[in-house]
């Protein structure tokens, strides 16, 4: 008998289960590249639920228990006297979203003797300490590909509403009961003709920029391995070498490039300093990619024009978070890979992947992060330690 410990978040403040807006969602089978969705032998919810949050339980408990495994699941997860701490030392399995992430420090690991495979529900493992997990012989798999075209929509939304001054307009006739045409106009542009730029054209900066063409800018792109010149072409993209020479060219950026040491702090004054007056910046990716209070101070300077995103640090972050009440926002809680369509991909997934570790069968390489020891899979692509 196995013990999965599961972080998720918090239920709806309104009761669980919600009233869902709509009957069912759409059937994907496939993501662009190739790659199946997840392929797991059974499933136990109804695509299209709450899945992700602690009563949805990721659809796991009549699967896990039908096979004598014991299953807890809290959102409690911060340190020391958290649900999380108290269960994890004899925990063999931990499951946990980037959304509400479980960070895994090098402390938790070695509290954590039994601890043999961690799972990422969504995409972004940088909340597990991968040379921890690496030195503990600790799997470490995430749901590639899952949630990638949720947050390439939700960038693409945070870009318009921005370059629109959408959130502001919409206060004016709902909260503030106006009619304020001129308000609302005064930082209201088109998209169109602007240079909008993605860092990191990988599954999701790719999904943005195609996404984007339509809409008749110019697009520039960096990443460490250059596209293929008939993708460069078909998308009329500008290939920059580095991140200062990319924030130098674009009205627009897109952060699309994971979090590890080359892209810690990597927006930091400097960079701000040298974008055009009045660019915009959108971080789905990780909040520690960019100088959390020289964005503030590029926006009150006028530096930045806007800045908006769903990921923060920590997460959840503190009520006086600075991002909270900053001008020229459109600030999201971590929700861009946590549709309920992606939550249904996601989900499914782990139930693969749980299926494949108690059958002793292999894991997808797409899946794979940290394996005996070392990066592997896409993990050895998309991570560094
Ligand atoms: P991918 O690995 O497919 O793409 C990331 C791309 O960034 C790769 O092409 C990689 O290059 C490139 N890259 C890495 N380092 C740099 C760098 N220093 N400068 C420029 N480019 C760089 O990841 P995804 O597109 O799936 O996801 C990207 C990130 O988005 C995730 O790491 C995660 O943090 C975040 N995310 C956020 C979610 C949300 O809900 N907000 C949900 C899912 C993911 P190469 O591989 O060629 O070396």
């Amino acid at each position: 008998m196995a013990k999965i410990l599961t972080v998720l978040y918090p239920d709806p403040v309104d009761g669980y289960p919600p009233r869902y807006a709509r009957t069912d969602i759409p059937v994907i089978t496939g993501y662009p590249g190739g790659q199946t969705a997840p392929t797991p032998q059974g499933l136990d919810f109804t695509p299209g639920e709450l899945v992700g949050s602690v009563s949805g339980e990721l659809g796991l408990r009549p699967f896990l228990e039908s096979r004598g495994h014991r299953l807890v699941v809290t959102s409690d997860k911060e340190a020391p006297d958290s649900v999380l701490d108290l269960e994890l030392p004899d925990s063999d399995v931990v499951i946990s979203q980037p959304f509400w992430p479980a960070y895994l420090t090098p402390e938790r690991i070695e509290r954590a003797p039994r601890l043999k495979l961690a799972i990422t529900a969504g995409i972004g493992s940088d909340h597990v300490d991968l040379p921890s997990a690496i030195e503990h012989g600790i799997t470490v798999a995430e749901i590639t590909h899952s949630n990638s075209i949720s947050v390439s929509e939700h960038a693409v939304m945070q870009i318009l509403a921005l370059v629109h001054n959408y959130l502001p307009a919409h206060e004016w006739v709902t909260t503030r009961r106006g009619w304020n045409v001129a308000d609302s106009v005064s930082r209201h542009y088109d998209l169109e003709g602007m240079d909008v730029g993605v860092l990191g054209a990988g599954r999701i900066g790719l999904a943005v920029l195609r996404r984007l063409k339509p809409f008749d800018v110019t697009l520039h792109y960096c990443d460490v391995h250059r596209l293929p010149p008939d993708l460069e072409k078909e998308l009329g993209l500008t290939w920059h070498p580095d991140a200062r020479s990319l924030a130098a060219a674009v009205d627009v950026l897109s952060i699309h490039a994971p979090l590890h040491a080359k892209t810690v702090n990597l927006f930091d004054e400097e960079l701000l300093g040298s974008m055009k007056r009045g660019s915009y910046i959108v971080n789905t990716a990780r909040a520690l990619i960019v100088d959390r209070d020289a964005v503030v101070r590029a926006l009150e300077s006028g530096r930045l024009a806007g800045y908006a995103g769903d990921v923060w640090y920590p997460e959840p972050p503190e009520e006086d978070h600075p991002w909270r009440t900053m001008p020229y926002e459109g600030m999201t809680p971590h929700v861009a890979g946590s549709t309920l369509s992606a939550q249904a991909r996601y989900a499914a997934g782990v139930r693969e992947i749980l299926e494949c570790w108690f059958d002793s069968r292999p894991i997808r390489q797409e899946y794979l992060i940290v394996e005996g020891g070392r990066l592997t899979g896409t993990g050895a692509r998309s991570y560094t330690v």
